[in-house]
């Protein structure tokens, strides 16, 4: 059973495998690697492929093109993308998108992708005589926990078993066979019909590393096509004309675009009127769009803290990179000639069906290829008052995995809700929440006495997996990260931003509600220890106590973190002695053979089932 790579486009779609030690993509029918990630629903049955996509202007309602922009993705994060492509949101579902199809029940975009996906496994089955072993399925590197999970979702729908996701560009970097080498730092351009990215990976020792992803979701061939159909309606005279005109003309300029890449010019008829365009006219037209990837490739290199005679190769991926502008352009950009020997279409595919090979164990190209991704934005944890603990700092390599310590704020906490986000703010209310669980069943103890072992997880497909275990009882709770909706690369750029401008202002918010958190703590812990043990001060002491409470409840509401800080320490300092009785007291009761659970109902604890916040451990962080 041979392994499958497949490379889930926006536009189109490939499935290639390894067959005597060479990658090869399969072919349909007519003899084409290319199906075009296009779905129509009809009336009782599913037209997938060239036919959806070319009858998509006869049946607008019922066609899905692009999917790929709404994996994993929020209805309220795509709405202008929705407006786009013409979809129907179906607005009774706020949680993930889904789209309305007339006469039938709605769908997600997981579902369109999964009957691309089964039109790819039946190519399979039908080119290997048989069912494929696992697959390999391509994802942009910026794609998020959410936008991941989706896309395993589709093919767990498709009947496949997913071996693992790898990124676009590192399948790229594959299948040019730049793994080989033992060093290296290489460009993936990746520039198709509606979509840009570049991506700079560094390689060591068999291990890829993305150092840097940069693009633009709304760049591509598609602009070229609009900046020649109107080069070509000016020069014929014409005005802009109907939508079914429209489409027309933009065929026909695709068309001559594709011509263009290998001759010197090309006509185009519209309305009866014939125009030339020449290379050079063309390239005039498409400049400035093409000048806009180079400011994400600067971006890139910025982010990698690279400059363009540090990379040692360019790949070049997807259909628009075939136009000699755009070679030139990026030739120029980065000092040196981009690799072009392969299929631009098909590259991902192809490096995708090396690393499902190498997978199979039975790889005649590469024995111990290890990939690596970054993690786009911090994961972390919701602590007392609302503030972040990071778990996993942006642009971690995965897998990758951290732990560390907390306790209970409240006496005989029975559970503990666990809240997970993911971005670079310093309070969880800006950052995107991710999931919840809860751990049950904590033993009846005081406050800070449990010990709550906390474990992110990202695995190599970047899916995340967080457990919490007390480790007094050995009790567990645990979920794997399936967040009904993920973050788009804009908003991940979006977030950074405000975390780079916030990030003053956000330090002194975080230190000023730490302060808070920790004093409200011992407040509400003296006030309890002089409610069931005032017996155990000395005259003179109450006043001297009160007096610093009252203090310390009074400046609590204010934004002083000085003035709270120091009360709160004032506090500990004046109540140290009446402690040391109690503590003294409490001993004497434990030695006499009572358990935890009584010595804290002695002390006057309510059984509670409270439901916390976490809280450090004393000197329990790692
Ligand atoms: P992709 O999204 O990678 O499938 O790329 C599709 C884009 O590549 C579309 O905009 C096509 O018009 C464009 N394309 C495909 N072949 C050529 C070609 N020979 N010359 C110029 N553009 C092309």
């Amino acid at each position: 059973m041979a392994n499958i790579g497949i490379d889930l486009g926006t536009t189109n779609s490939l499935v290639a495998v390894v067959m005597s030690g060479k990658a090869r993509c399969l072919l349909d029918e007519t003899a084409s690697p290319l199906l075009p990630s296009a779905v129509r629903y009809d009336d009782g049955s599913v037209v997938v492929g060239r036919d959806a996509r070319d009858q998509a202007a006869a049946h607008p309602a019922r066609t899905f093109t692009s999917v790929k922009r709404f994996m994993g993705r929020a209805p309220a994060d795509c709405v202008a993308d929705a407006a786009l492509f013409r979809y129907t949101m179906d607005e009774s579902e706020e949680r993930f998108v889904r789209f309305a199809v007339p006469g039938r029940a709605p769908v997600t975009p997981v579902e369109v992708s999964a009957e691309v996906l089964k039109v790819l496994r039946a190519r399979a089955i039908e080119c290997l005589f048989g069912e494929p072993g696992g697959a390999v399925i391509t994802v942009p590197a910026y794609f998020d926990d959410a936008q991941r999970q989706a896309t395993k979702d589709a093919a767990r729908i498709a009947g496949l078993e997913v071996l693992r996701l790898l990124n676009e560009p590192t399948a790229a970097a594959i299948a040019y066979g730049l793994d080989k080498r033992e060093h290296g730092v290489f460009a993936v351009y990746d520039l198709g019909g509606g979509t840009f990215d570049v991506s700079i990976l560094e390689l060591n020792d068999g291990i890829f590393q993305v150092l840097a992803t940069a693009g633009d979701t709304h760049l591509g061939g598609d602009d070229f096509d609009r900046a020649l159909g109107e080069h070509v309606l000016t020069k014929a005279g014409l005005d802009r004309r109907d939508d079914a005109d429209h489409r027309e003309l933009l065929l026909a300029v695709e068309a001559a675009k594709r011509r263009l890449s290998d001759a010197e010019e090309a006509t185009v008829t519209v309305a009866g009127a014939t125009v030339t365009v020449t290379r050079a006219d063309f390239d005039a037209l498409i400049r400035p769009t093409v000048e806009r990837t180079g400011a994400a490739c600067r971006q890139a290199l910025s982010d990698a803290k690279l400059t363009a005679d540090k990379i040692d190769a360019i790949v070049l991926v997807g259909g628009s990179t075939r136009v000699p502008l755009v070679r030139t352009y990026v030739g120029a950009l980065f000092g040196r000639a981009p690799y072009t020997d392969l299929d631009p279409d098909q590259v991902v595919a192809l490096g995708a069906a090396m690393q499902a090979d190498i997978l199979t164990g039975s790889s005649q190209l590469s024995d111990d290829l290890l990939l690596l991704d970054v993690i786009p934005l911090s994961l972390g944890l919701e602590v007392m008052g609302g503030v972040v603990e990071k778990f996993i700092p942006r642009c971690s390599t995965i897998p990758f995995s951290a732990s560390q310590s907390f306790t209970t704020h409240v006496d005989n906490q029975t559970a503990l809700d666990l809240h997970i986000v993911q971005g670079d703010r310093e309070l969880a209310r800006d950052n995107r929440s991710l999931g919840r669980f809860t751990l049950r069943g904590l033993p009846l103890l005081p406050a800070g006495i449990p010990r709550i072992r906390v474990e992110f997880l990202v695995d190599a497909d970047g899916i995340l997996t967080v457990s919490a275990k007390e480790e007094h009882t050995g009790i567990e709770s645990r979920i794997e990260v399936k967040p009904s909706y993920g973050l788009s690369d804009d908003e991940i750029e979006r977030m950074l931003e405000d975390s780079i401008d916030n990030a003053e202002t956000d330090v002194d918010v975080r230190l000023l509600i730490e302060a808070r958190v920790e004093a409200d703590g011992i407040l509400t812990a003296v006030q309890k220890a002089l409610g069931v043990d005032g017996g155990l001060l000395v005259p003179g002491e109450k006043e001297v106590i009160d007096a610093v409470v009252n203090a310390l409840t009074a400046a609590l509401p204010n934004d002083d973190r000085k003035r709270i800080a120091d009360l709160a320490h004032k506090l500990d300092e004046v109540t140290a002695p009446f402690a040391q009785r109690r503590i003294e007291r409490d001993l004497t009761l434990a030695l006499s053979g009572r358990d935890a659970g009584e010595v804290g109902k002695q002390l006057g604890l309510k059984d509670s089932v409270a439901r916390g916040t976490l809280d450090h451990t004393p000197g329990g962080k790692h």
